[in-house]
């Protein structure tokens, strides 16, 4: 309605202005409240080794159950936190201690599993208490440093810092993997592998999702994984949805597979029921099998 209110764009463009601010500024101040009042939580994705089909380890993402709203994706509260300092470190903190407590946990109840991962901001690795309060967090609950990995998106690299690696090198020397996560959405630099201490390299989903129908995508995915094993890194394929995808990544060797065609993010109980299990089973309904 601009041409009803006479002067072009103007009069509209600025209360919409307004909404968002306020809309942003409303979901910062709830965000607060939601690590107050424990309305964040933390659910597993198993990590499936692909050559014996088990689940052998999860990654920890991070929920939020909000009274009015719903489930709000991480992938728009993250940013959000990551622009107030002290709002990502809450979450940050409140993460490593969930981990940390629920391996206290499956120790206890000897459920057996490698490694649980944990999703980590650049922002995070900016701070230089991180490695105290990660290492405090181990003591707190007696968990190895050989249980966890953290992942470190590539784009997060792209103003690379001298910080950001020494801290990586601090704790892949306290015996804590490091994952890069999101391989290939970056610079997809090979100098990386080499600069930066990592254990994993994640094949982002995009390249993924592709496999089966891009012979391009397909080959991209082939290099990586061969690239990655030469270096003696670990391999792991994130977004794998069926299992056509599935048979592909064995094919080239990839290590381990993440995705829906085995599970979404469950809820720690859960997950525990699969660590204990023999083998994984697909989710996928096989189209083939059901026709014959
Ligand atoms: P990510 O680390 O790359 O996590 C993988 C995302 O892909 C998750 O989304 C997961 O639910 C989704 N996913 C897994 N399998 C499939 C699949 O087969 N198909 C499709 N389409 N998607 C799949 P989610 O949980 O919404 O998280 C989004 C991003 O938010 C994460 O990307 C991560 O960067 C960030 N994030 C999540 N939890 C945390 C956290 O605790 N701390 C920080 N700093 N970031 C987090
Ligand atoms: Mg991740
Ligand atoms: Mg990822
Ligand atoms: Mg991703």
């Amino acid at each position: 309605h601009a041409e009803e209110r006479g002067n072009g764009n103007f009069q509209f463009y600025l209360p919409e202005m307004k909404a968002e601010t306020l809309k942003k500024f409303e979901l910062e101040a709830d965000l607060l409240k939601a690590i107050q009042n424990e309305e964040l939580y933390v659910e597993y994705q198993p990590k499936i080794d692909v050559l014996t089909q088990k689940a052998i380890g999860a990654e920890a993402l991070v929920r939020w159950e909000h009274p009015f709203k719903g489930n709000v994706a991480p992938a728009t509260f993250i940013p959000m936190a990551e622009e107030n300092g002290k709002v990502i470190q809450l979450i940050d903190d409140f993460v490593i201690r969930t981990v940390c407590q629920q391996i206290q946990q499956w120790k206890k109840e000897q459920v057996p599993f490698h490694k649980i991962s944990i999703n980590l901001s650049a922002k995070s690795f900016l701070k230089n208490d991180l490695i105290d309060r990660i290492r405090q967090c181990l003591k707190d609950y007696s968990v190895p440093p050989s249980s966890i990995e953290l992942e470190l998106t590539e784009s997060s690299l792209l103003k690379s810092s001298e910080l950001i690696r020494k801290q990586l090198e601090k704790l892949a020397e306290m015996g804590i993997s490091i994952a890069l996560d999101d391989y290939g959405t970056g610079f997809s630099s090979i100098h990386y592998l080499k600069q930066y201490p990592f254990h994993t390299i994640k094949i982002d989903r995009s390249f993924i999702h592709n496999i089966v129908h891009s012979v391009e995508d397909e080959m991209i995915v082939k290099f990586i994984i061969e690239l990655s094993k030469g270096l003696q890194k670990k391999v792991i394929a994130e977004g794998v949805e069926t299992s056509a995808q599935y048979q592909l990544l064995k094919k080239y060797g990839c290590n381990e597979v993440q995705g829906f065609l085995f599970s979404r993010s469950i809820a720690g109980k859960e997950i525990a029921n699969m660590f204990l299990k023999d083998k994984a089973v697909l989710k996928e309904k096989e189209v083939e099998t059901r026709l014959l």
